[in-house]
């Protein structure tokens, strides 16, 4: 008989999406020709740069001619993607990144999903609330909580992210070993700053924790004061493993690229106290299970850190950013604290009301999509999430649908 892993079965369906989706759907059938304009999705909407297509392209030239075909390449990415990788985001900020110590993969969901496997079972968790839901269903999955009650998993133990603390919680006074942050953070837009991020890196040093790092939205911070990697840290690189990724950074969601960074110096222990280098357990998980990104999409990817390429893409970025300005600064006006839309393509908009009265609102009377609080979490409940990726023509136009009906 084959038989399931019953941990599937405590996992909380993720009605979100689905429930926003059919709630817009209803909506249209009712109203055909509304118009709806979508804040509501987390994925880019403007192409890949210019760089990249033509990296891309020649990379497919070099595929189809035998004496430039590859094949299989290495698992952990090629060695041109890994030293600009090295170079351009780490060693330009002062943090010691070596290309040995960079992974790439196919994205930073697969990556910040499946790194809980090497370790052990009855690790103490620790979980941003409101979080990326991909930290918490892989734990579930793999049978490190209890049943889920009241919106929580027993066995985790929550950071609440709150308007208190600027939604970037203090370390935990329990002691846990294994924590997940994501900054700047989706869905709150929150950005660490180093004093808050170096709190977290000594209290990980003191209890001999491992810090997951998740930076996919690095690429949004402007603030000169604000860290771009947990390695700007002083004592960091032992406690600590960051994921990074193409994905919001250079539009790669439907290309998918990224990468995780785990430094040589980084250690764990077995169940001796005996310390265990991270990196080979990494490598070992990485060889037997994944067989690299392909070459086109990998040359596409180092296009990023060329003199056209970084221009091209920071320019991309910039729109978001204005999208998300304008959209904080309408919210602001009508009397709504925010949150994130400065270093974040995301704004937290505080609602005053429960999270999907509100996105009922906005969705009946402003034909506007946007992301109820409350599906990231217990603490999102209040807020909705905005996102800034969309044309600037139909931010413009949601703004002023939003300002006649609040
Ligand atoms: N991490 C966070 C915090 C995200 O919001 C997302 C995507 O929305 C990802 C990771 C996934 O990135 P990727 O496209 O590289 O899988």
């Amino acid at each position: 008989m084959i038989r399931i892993n019953e941990h599937y079965e405590k996992l909380a369906s993720s009605y979100l999406f689905s429930t926003i989706a059919k709630k817009v759907s209803d909506y249209t059938v009712k109203n055909p020709g509304a118009g709806i304009i979508r804040l509501g999705i987390g994925d880019v909407t403007l192409p890949l740069a210019k760089s990249c297509i033509e990296a891309f392209h020649s990379g497919v030239e070099e595929m189809g001619d035998e004496k430039t075909f590859r094949g299989y390449g290495p698992e952990q990415g090629y060695d041109f993607l890994r030293q600009a990788i090295a170079r351009n985001d780490f060693q330009s900020r002062g943090a010691e990144i070596s290309p040995d110590d960079i992974f790439v993969s196919d994205g930073a969901k697969c990556d910040t999903g499946n790194f809980q496997e090497i370790f052990a079972q009855d690790i103490k968790i620790a979980v941003p609330d409101p979080v990326y839901p991909v930290y918490v269903d892989t734990n579930v999955m793999a049978g490190r909580t209890g049943a889920f009650t009241n919106g929580r998993y027993e066995g985790l133990v929550y950071l609440d992210s709150t308007e208190e603390n600027g939604f970037v919680p203090p370390p935990p006074r329990d002691k846990v070993d294994l924590i997940y942050l994501c900054f700047p953070n989706n869905p709150t837009g929150a950005a660490v700053s180093r004093k808050q991020l170096t709190e977290w890196v000594d209290y990980a040093r003191s209890s001999k924790a491992l810090i997951l790092f998740d930076a996919a939205y690095e690429a949004f911070i402007r603030d000169p004061q604000i860290p771009h990697s947990i390695y700007e840290i002083p004592g960091s690189k032992e406690v600590a493993v960051e994921f990074r990724s193409f994905s919001k950074t250079a539009g790669f969601t439907g290309t998918r690229c990224a990468f995780t960074v785990i430094p040589r110096e980084c250690q764990v222990y077995d169940s001796t106290g005996k310390a265990v280098p991270l990196q080979p357990l990494w490598n070992r998980r990485h060889t037997t299970k994944f067989n690299g990104v392909s070459y086109p999409v990998q040359k596409a990817a180092s296009a990023v850190y060329t003199a056209s390429g970084k221009k091209e893409v920071k320019d991309i970025i910039d729109y978001y950013l204005e999208n998300a300005k304008i959209i904080r600064e309408k919210f602001t006006s009508l009397g709504f604290a925010c949150t994130g839309g400065d270093n974040s393509p995301y704004i937290w908009v505080k609602t005053g009301k429960d999270s999907w009265e509100f996105f009922d609102t906005l969705l009946e009377k402003a034909r506007i999509v946007t992301t109820p609080g409350v599906g990231f979490g217990r603490c999102g409940s209040g807020y909705i999430r905005v996102s800034a990726f969309n044309s600037r023509q139909k931010v413009e136009e949601a703004m002023e649908r939003i300002g006649k009906i609040i």
